[in-house]
């Protein structure tokens, strides 16, 4: 079987203001049935913590504060760890917690015994969801987001695609939020200045990376041979479709 890693962005699995948004993951609960139909397995690396746990404790909107953007995320991953065994056990497939800080990555030990557990995890037939253990996690120690954090986790368990579910169908020639005259790239073979240059920040308020982190953790999974796939996560199919060979949203290879 093919390995698939999933990133889905804060803008793609959270509502603004109401947290964990349930028809999304339902949505991808049965398109990990089908994939697996199609022989592929599913690995998710999902951000959204801090903005599920946000409306729990009170917050309308981010809080600036170290310790209480590390409470929301402590608080948010369980609903969010929740919503996605729900969905996913209601089409019969099991998931599981993985979170990681970048220790678990920089030393070879660790690195070795999160491949491990990752790989045993597929094996059994587990969708596991990755994330940055943000509760712990304060700068130093950090991957910064999850475009890299994601790159990482299909480099660890040896993927055959990387796909970021992000609030843009992929990559332009200019942030298309700014520039009226960007257009659309469909494939990417050489990270060159010019797509860097191309890449801005997010526009929207709850995503971290914006287009720049994409770009950055596309050039370590070329490095790696891995082709990975930036494009809608409101395109419903495009997982099934990808694993069918078909072009979606912006290719690098
Ligand atoms: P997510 O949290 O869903 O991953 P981000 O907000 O972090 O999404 O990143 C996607 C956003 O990056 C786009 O909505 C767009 O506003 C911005 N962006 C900046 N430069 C570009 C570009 N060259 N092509 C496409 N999007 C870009």
């Amino acid at each position: 079987a093919k390995t698939m890693v999933v990133k889905i962005g804060s803008s793609t699995v959270t509502e603004p203001g109401t947290g964990v948004n349930r028809s999304f993951i339902a949505r991808l609960a049965h398109e990990a049935v089908e994939l697996r139909s199609l022989g592929w397995n599913l690995v998710v690396v999902s951000s959204g913590a801090i903005a599920c746990g946000a409306p729990v404790l009170g917050f309308s909107t981010r809080p600036a504060d170290m310790p209480s953007l590390q409470a929301c995320a402590s608080v948010g991953q369980c609903v969010l760890s929740a919503a996605y065994d729900e969905e996913f056990r209601a089409c019969g497939l099991a998931t599981s917690l993985v979170l990681l800080t970048r220790h678990d990555t920089a030393r070879r030990q660790s690195y070795l015994h999160a491949r491990d557990a990752l790989t045993r995890l597929v094996e059994l037939g587990v969708v596991p969801v990755v994330n940055e253990n943000d509760t712990v996690s304060v700068d130093e120690i950090r991957f910064g987001d999850n475009d890299t954090l994601a790159a990482l986790v299909a480099c660890l368990v040896s993927a055959d695609l990387c796909v970021t579910l992000s609030d843009i169908e992929g990559l332009y020639t200019a942030n298309p939020s700014i520039d009226p005259n960007a257009r659309f790239v469909p494939r990417v073979e050489k990270i060159d200045a010019a797509i860097i240059a191309s890449a801005g920040d997010s526009s929207s308020s709850v995503g971290t990376g914006g287009m720049i982190t994409k770009i950055r953790s596309s050039r370590i999974l070329m490095t790696a041979g891995i082709p990975s796939v930036i494009c809608s996560g409101a395109d419903e199919g495009a997982l099934a479709r990808l694993a069918r060979g078909e072009q979606v949203g912006t290719l690098f290879v």
